[in-house]
């Protein structure tokens, strides 16, 4: 298939997640389809693999749960490209010639039934996904590691040709493998994996499920690019082009004239900067979640994201006439705090479907030492039920203006890379989804925070 650039460029930014059971042609699917698209694959077993091999070299018993995850923590695992082809290296040594061997094959799935392992996996997969261009392949990726990818797909075979698929492959290894114990071997894993209490291996929400028993590997990469290509070229839709003004930035006199007052105001005096803006450069509207440290952070916001913003306010706020009359002009909705506020739930949600952004603060307060608290999950119910992307924000320095104004400190506002839930959705556990979406936009948070102190 020929790719325009925008669309490489898109591809670029794109993740993909393909999961399934062992044998199902995940790998040889993955690589083949990151090949034909120029994204990188990200191979999550092999990642199992090398722990489970250096568990193995270091005559650790797989069955000490405490040893094989303090291993597994301070493994030093690194995705390097050789010869065009993603390889592990463990501690600076390649892995590849020694993951794949029975002995490797029988231990790994005890091994990645831990806890402290899949977590440490975790943390490393989220930071290679980190920029986008992956085709992540594995057990979990579409269910936990990359819960709102662009695309999700679950394969699934028959475990004839699934242990028929194994044997061939380490023939090609020079491996001979005897299709019995293979077959063995494979049902031993469906079990565990699908089996294991975190992160069993189960078909993930909104993902396309392909049956690869009887087709070619050239037909099933085909169904999986046309779907990324059309992901691709629904996100181009989206994308404003460079010199092209975007459509749902701020427009009204009254918006534009206040916004200049209040970024100059914060640019001259405190030295404001905006970080990630170009994570906005989409025909979109959003619900920006923030971090909470002071009573200035709506106005940062809103001149930092350049968009006619609704936000709601403790409805205490309110009792001074004046203010009320002020920040209802700003777009202020008053909403109880400490109960499920339906009527500020529903108006909010209204000014999102009308095309406007909206602005939560799910830590539902302020918090003074700057650390970001747990976050309530209710922006998770709006974005849901009205399908809109979420934008993760951080701002540093506003809990300390003075010392901004002294420049001893920056005020920024960071802008995190949209979160688009239409790939999250699962009808069946809707909490579960408003949990795992709180989790992702924490997680964003604290990178934010973490770029910002470094
Ligand atoms: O895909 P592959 O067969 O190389 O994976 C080896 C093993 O690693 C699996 O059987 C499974 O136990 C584990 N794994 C996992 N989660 C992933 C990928 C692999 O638990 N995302």
């Amino acid at each position: 298939m020929n790719l325009s650039e925008r669309q490489k460029q898109i591809l670029k930014t794109m993740i993909v997640t393909i999961d399934g059971p062992a044998g199902s042609g995940k790998s040889t699917t993955a690589s083949l389809l990151a090949k034909r698209l120029g994204m990188i694959c990200l191979d999550t077993g092999a990642m199992y693999r090398a722990v489970t091999c250096s568990v193995l070299e270091n005559g650790i018993d797989p069955g000490n749960e405490p040893a094989v995850t303090e291993l597994a923590s301070n493994a030093g695992l690194e995705l390097r490209i050789v010869d065009g082809i993603p390889q592990f290296f463990l501690d600076g040594r390649e892995t590849e010639s020694r993951i794949r061997t029975p002995e490797v094959s029988g231990a790994v799935s005890p091994v990645s039934r831990y806890r402290g392992v899949r977590e440490a996996m975790v943390r490393i997969q989220r930071r290679i996904g980190k920029k986008g261009g992956i085709v992540a392949e594995g057990r979990d990726t579409g269910t936990t590691v990359f819960p709102f990818a662009h695309v999700k797909i679950f394969l699934v075979a028959d475990i004839e040709a699934r242990a028929s698929r194994r044997v061939k492959q380490m023939r090609a290894a020079g491996i001979e493998q005897d299709l019995c114990r293979t077959m063995e071997n494979i049902e031993e894993r469906d079990r565990i994996d699908s089996g294991r209490e975190h992160s069993p291996l189960r078909k993930p929400a909104g993902a396309i499920p392909v049956d690869t028993s009887r087709i070619t590997i050239e037909q099933q990469v085909g169904i999986i690019e046309k779907a990324v290509i059309s992901e691709a070229e629904r996100l181009d839709a989206l994308t404003v082009r460079a010199g092209e003004k975007n459509p749902m930035t701020v427009k009204s006199a009254y918006w534009t004239v206040s916004r200049a007052i209040v970024l100059l105001f914060f640019r001259l005096l405190y030295g404001m900067r905006v970080i990630g803006g170009e994570n906005l450069n989409f025909r979109e509207n959003f619900i920006f979640t923030s971090n909470h440290i002071s009573y200035f952070d709506p106005p940062l916001v809103g001149c930092a994201v350049n968009r006619e913003i609704w936000f709601m306010s403790k409805s205490e706020l309110f009792r001074n006439r004046f203010f009320a009359w002020l920040i209802t002009k700003y777009h202020s909705i008053p909403v109880r705090r400490g109960e499920a506020d339906r009527k500020s739930i529903k108006l909010i949600s209204e000014k999102l479907n009308q095309g406007y952004s909206i602005l939560m603060f799910p830590e539902g307060t302020r918090s003074r030492t700057g650390r970001i608290g747990d976050l309530k999950q209710g922006f998770g119910m709006i974005a849901f039920n009205t399908g809109k992307s979420v934008c993760p924000i951080l701002i540093s320095g506003a809990n300390d203006l003075a010392g901004c104004f002294l420049r001893r400190r920056r005020l920024d506002v960071h802008i995190g890379m949209p979160i688009r839930i239409n790939q999250g959705i699962d009808a069946e556990d809707r909490r579960n989804d408003y949990r795992t979406l709180a989790h992702m936009v924490r997680e964003e948070m604290e990178m934010l925070a973490e770029a910002s102190n470094s």
